[in-house]
């Protein structure tokens, strides 16, 4: 249920000028966010319109370049997620 209260969003590398500028890259890394708001528990501010997933994926592999893999997590965003998830209310 806490869960639900919480998605994965993704930080994108940005595209080289080259390339067009507007576009956007790879994904670089998965944030936690709180539903609805692109600002990562890290404190990272992410695109509002950037990719969304469901909390439920951060312990799960995806298939391709996009995989939610150990190294593609947030590290802070993941020990935020975790005292929060159990209630410390520390700040
Ligand atoms: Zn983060």
């Amino acid at each position: 249920m806490t869960s639900s209260q919480y998605e994965l969003r993704a930080e994108h590398r940005v595209a080289p000028a080259a390339a067009g500028g507007a576009q956007r890259g790879p994904v670089h890394l998965w944030h936690i966010c709180p539903a609805g708001r692109p600002v990562a528990l890290c404190g990272e501010p992410l695109e509002p319109d950037a990719e969304v997933r469901p909390m439920s994926e951060w312990a799960t592999r995806l298939p391709g370049d996009e995989s939610i893999t150990v190294t593609r997590r947030c590290a802070a965003c993941a020990d935020a997620y975790a005292a929060a998830r159990w209630g410390s209310g520390a700040e």
